[in-house]
């Protein structure tokens, strides 16, 4: 796995698509990275916390009953679910705060749409001890009052955004400008294997971990790789952080699960890969659901965390090359495989893993002798008023 290149391509895509300027800022964390990515006491000190404060390694599970009821292939989970915060995103943002902190600088800025990325953030930067911003549309502040509470328990600043549509467009353009006021001294942590070089990259690395555990664990229960893995794609960190250490593995089928939303002959989805085409968002190229001239469509999905116009430049291009399979969930088969897990197994999935889980329950009865791996990338305490709302349970 050498890709990116030096410039930051996986094929085509990828890049650094920024002024001049900004270039030279992310040319800088680039550098700052590729030093302490090789420097075992930074090493040390990030695998002492994935493992006493995270909670790693999260653990492989075997759904007995839900494979029972399915009456096909094995299903096996891993549980990111269970590390602090609750989902796969402490992982990334761990590293992003390390990182800040080694470079001397002196505020993490982000935007947050439901808050997840604004919580793991603001644990990892309590942690490290280094300032927080978080952007948020007045609207989700509103939705999210829960994770906004969080956020500002833990020291992080909140920043209501009360321009255009209140919501995650707006926060996303709210902690930009912050940022360029002093992009020298200000880090902004990028949520996801999205952006300009070197985030792609850098989300992946530190989201690898997810595979490598899990492949060692799958090897030392069942003797064997998994037939078939997967997980959901929003911009498709949690995916790329368990496919990256099976991507040499022939016999391994990988699949990314996106959100159909409403139905694909809608407009209510956000299926980057199954219906975009190429184009430039946020500093890279990548797929993108856009219009005539460019601009990023409006999206949509039941789960907020999937609900992103572009996709990370790797999996574009490992959807070029045929490497990966992308594949779509419904809202509809989020909800119910949200509820089918719970009864079956007693654990509530986020509704962005759900549709991972949709899937794999779609074709589970007819793959009998098989063994499929889901990343269940979150849990769903978040989720449940809005699920048992909708389902009148
Ligand atoms: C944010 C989120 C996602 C989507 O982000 P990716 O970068 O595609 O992984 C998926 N699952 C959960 C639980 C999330 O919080």
């Amino acid at each position: 796995m050498t890709l990116p290149d030096e410039c930051g391509q996986f094929g085509s895509y990828g890049g650094q698509y920024l002024p001049d300027q900004l270039k030279q800022v992310m040319d800088d964390i680039s550098t700052a990275y590729e030093e302490i990515r090789l420097d075992p006491q930074f090493q040390q000190e990030l695998s002492d916390l994935q493992r006493h404060y995270v909670g790693r390694p999260s653990p492989l599970y075997f759904c007995r009953r839900l494979t029972e009821q399915l009456g096909g292939a094995e299903i096996y989970l891993k549980r990111e679910d269970l590390n602090h915060t609750g989902a796969h995103k402490i992982n990334h943002c761990l590293g992003e705060a390390l990182l800040a902190k080694k470079m001397g600088k002196t505020k993490i800025l982000a935007e947050t749409g439901a808050g997840q990325h604004g919580v793991a953030l603001s644990a990892a930067c309590a942690l490290v001890g280094i300032e927080c911003e978080i952007h948020m549309g007045a609207i989700d502040i509103a939705k999210q009052a829960p994770n906004v509470t969080r956020m500002k328990v833990m020291g992080a600043r909140v920043v209501s955004v009360e321009r255009g549509t209140k919501t995650l467009k707006d926060a996303v353009d709210s902690a930009f400008e912050e940022y360029l006021r002093d992009p020298q001294n200000f880090f902004y942590a990028i949520g996801s294997v999205v952006g300009p070089h070197p985030f792609p990259k850098m989300v992946r690395d530190f989201q690898q971990v997810v595979g490598e555990e899990a492949r060692e664990q799958f090897l030392e229960r069942c003797h064997c790789l998994p037939d078939t893995i997967i997980a959901c794609v929003g911009g498709g960190s949690n995916a790329i952080g368990l496919f990256t250490a099976f991507l040499d593995d022939d016999s391994v089928e990988i699949v990314g699960v996106e959100p159909a939303g409403r139905g694909l002959d809608t407009p209510d989805h956000a299926a980057t890969l199954t219906l975009g085409q190429p184009g430039v968002l946020h500093g890279m190229r990548c797929y993108l659901l856009q219009d005539q001239a460019g601009e990023p469509l409006p999206v949509y999905s039941i789960a907020s965390g999937l609900d992103y116009p572009g996709v990370g430049p790797q999996h574009s291009y490992l959807k070029d090359i045929g490497r990966v399979n992308y594949q779509t969930a419904s809202d509809d088969e989020c909800l119910e495989a949200f509820v089918t897990l719970s009864r079956t197994e007693g654990i509530i999935p986020a509704l962005e893993s759900a549709h991972a889980v949709a899937y794999a329950i779609r074709i589970a009865p007819e793959l009998a002798g098989k063994k499929l791996l889901i990343n269940l990338s979150g849990r769903g305490d978040k989720d449940i008023d809005f699920v048992a709302e909708r389902l009148k349970l």
